[in-house]
């Protein structure tokens, strides 16, 4: 049963009192559901309730209270439709995943109403803000009652809640064809020449007693940095490249085609520009002129490094560089060979020193030095065995402050990258603790030091969801605006590459043996080694994005061929790269770009940690400034409080040219 707003109030209030007896989780208890028809129960209840508390906001007055009621619906909506959203990912139960996502679609429904609901938008016009927070309250919620189409004549309001509800069906749709693809790709043990044997020894058999690999991400990545068998590499890349295959295709084309309309149903051109006016980056203008700047800072680099990695594969081939073609699937292989040679560095030697569970202990260590933390775990049933429970707490004064919930390792059916839901946003009016769920796919037998990376990027996410101090839960943590969302965890990309900051492993495992210093040295240099094709990469999905949401809405295959082709190793034919491009399709729609723009401000934050990457003073200021601060204040006001200084790109552009 979902607890009352009342009741949830009463439990935190407990929690806080009680914290320091027997470590409880911050927060209402995750909730169970035994199979699909609870989920469908408590669905029916949260939506009922929901409903409720929209007929009491609709007769409450527009005065200074009138936020406050608004977010009371907020933290109520989170509350009964978060957990379920989460499960639709997780849930180990193909019943519960599946009833888990047809709610999803009822509170969509539920959103797109409420975002046209004429009675409620006219009272919030008339709500008179009494501080700058309240201020920046009432103007998300009217540009979100506006964007819905509340202002549209009655034609095209109901033409705009249609198209969204449909928007997200596909988009569920999207990522179900991926989720339940289930591709195995059956290889003889001699194909697998180079591959690290953990990857594949435990894996299934089919009849002719060949290895069936999965697509996930510690299966496809070694094979393809690793496989000796170029052969082996194109058929894994074609895989992964054809998931979702023309299914998904055509739902990208429909998405694409539908949010175009939906932007000129308000006389907008694109739905590109209807969606950066919301964005830190502000218009189409801004974000291509930054994207042609990049472009000019990676080029050069790019070509470089394909000409080497060219040449690695005539070298290893012995055959002559003339006739020697490099492939889309041969750039991972030969960049892990160029890395290895060069810097004498294998990602796979880390794994011995990064055992998965003391792992997670180091990135938590880790954001508890540097922001006056503590984790503590807590026994709690979740929805699967392998999840782990913590209550975050603040270090001095032993104030309970969040729930985070850690899900490792891969599993069938689970979502397949790294991701955070932070599925209830803390308030400090309510009381309110926040809730993450930090969702990886680690390999059990230790990580490499770029998934330590991942792992400390995902963290960032999860303390931006713990650490927020809002007034409301509406602006809590990463409800900032989505091109500045990145930043806090690109941030903490580079902590793993210190010396310093490593040697924290030894605290929370006296039994693993330290990373040599020689190791990390060579690490640090191999890093940057392929930056060029990497940024390049990036470049062009942002790109792609945004030409797909541009006024033309051209269709996704043909627009993706011309792009790739236009790149210096061209297109691979029969690949269909935008059938798994789920950022595009879902909530990064023309937002891709923010990634590099993130990038940007995360490279800018890292330079008041330069002297010292875990220093505490400065870890609480931006603590303070940053994290806690959410959306509540837009996100140029909250860097320039930390850095004490207006963002620049220099650190960036510094780093691409280096
Ligand atoms: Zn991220």
């Amino acid at each position: 049963m979902r607890p009352t707003f009342q009741l949830l109030f009463a439990a935190a209030l407990f929690t806080a009192a009680t914290s320091f007896a027997t470590p409880t989780l911050p927060g209402p208890a995750f909730p169970q559901f035994a199979d699909a028809k609870a989920v469908e129960m408590a669905c029916q209840r949260g939506i009922d309730g929901a409903k409720r508390r929209v007929k009491a906001l609709e007769r409450h007055a527009p005065d200074a209270k009138w936020p406050a009621a608004s977010d009371d619906l907020n933290a109520y909506v989170e509350d009964v439709s978060g957990p379920i959203e989460l499960l639709v990912n997780v849930h180990p139960d193909k019943g519960i995943r599946d009833a888990a996502q047809a709610c999803t679609l009822r509170w969509q429904d539920f959103a797109s109403t409420l975002g046209q609901n004429e009675k409620l938008y006219n009272a919030a016009r008339k709500v008179k803000p009494s501080d700058a927070i309240d201020r920046e309250f009432m103007r998300v919620t009217m540009d979100a009652f506006e964007d819905a189409g509340v202002s549209l004549p009655a034609d095209k309001r109901q033409r705009a809640k249609q198209i969204s509800d449909r928007i997200t069906e596909l988009d569920q749709q999207f990522n179900k064809n991926i989720r339940d693809a289930k591709t195995q790709v059956p290889f003889t043990v001699d194909e697998l020449r180079g591959v690290p044997e953990s990857v594949w020894k435990d894996k299934p058999r089919d009849d002719a007693g060949r290895v069936l690999l999965g697509l996930d991400y510690p299966t496809y990545l070694p094979v393809l940095e690793r496989a000796e068998s170029a052969v082996t590499r194109e058929r894994i890349y074609r895989a992964k490249l054809t998931e979702g295959g023309e299914a998904n295709l055509k739902l990208l084309g429909e998405i694409a085609q539908l949010r175009r309309e939906y932007a000129q149903l308000f006389g907008i051109k694109s739905f590109a520009d209807f969606q950066l006016r919301r964005r830190m980056a502000e218009n189409t203008t801004n974000t291509q002129r930054f994207l042609d700047e990049v472009k000019v800072a990676v080029s050069e680099r790019e070509g470089r490094e394909l000409a080497e990695l060219r040449e690695a594969k005539a070298k290893h081939l012995g055959t002559p560089l003339d006739s020697t073609k490099l492939e889309r699937w041969d750039l991972q292989f030969y960049t892990e060979r160029v890395r290895r040679e060069r810097y004498s560095v294998d990602q796979d030697a880390f794994r011995q020193y990064f055992p998965p569970q003391e792992s997670l202990q180091f990135i938590m260590k880790v954001a508890e030095d540097m922001l006056g933390i503590r984790y503590t775990r807590v026994d709690a049933k979740l929805w699967h065995p392998d999840v782990q429970a913590y209550a975050v707490s603040d270090a001095k004064t032993g104030k309970p402050l969040a729930t985070l919930y850690v899900d490792m390792y891969p599993r069938d059916g689970k979502y397949n990258h790294a991701a955070v839901w932070s599925f209830r946003n803390g308030s400090t009016r309510l009381s309110r603790v926040p809730q993450a769920a930090y969702v990886v796919n680690m390999d059990r037998k230790g990580l490499s030091l770029s998934e330590l990376e991942t792992m400390l990027h995902e963290m960032g996410h999860a303390l931006h969801n713990n650490l927020s101090a809002t007034r409301y839960s509406l602006q809590g943590g990463t409800s900032v605006q989505r091109d500045f969302v990145e930043a806090p965890s690109q941030m903490l990309e580079d902590w793993v590459y210190d010396k310093r900051v490593l040697k924290l492993f030894s605290t929370v495992c006296k039994t693993c043996k330290p990373v040599p210093d020689e190791l990390i040295d060579k690490a640090v240099l191999a890093r940057d080694y392929g930056k060029g094709v990497r940024y390049a990469r990036q470049h062009l999905f942002a790109s792609f994005d945004l030409a797909l949401y541009a006024a033309d809405a051209p269709e996704p295959m043909s627009l993706w061929t011309k792009m790739e082709s236009a790149t210096p190793l061209g297109h691979a034919t029969g690949t269909m790269f935008p059938a798994g491009f789920s950022h595009v399709a879902g909530g990064y729609a023309a937002g891709y770009y923010g990634y590099l723009w993130s990038l940007v401000v995360a490279m800018d934050l890292r330079t008041a940690f330069e002297a010292n990457h875990l220093d505490p003073e400065v870890g609480m200021r931006y603590r303070t400034a940053v994290l806690s601060q959410g959306g509540q204040r837009p996100p140029r006001e909250l860097v320039k409080d930390f850095l004490g200084r207006e963002t620049n790109a220099k650190a960036f552009y510094d780093y691409l040219m280096k």
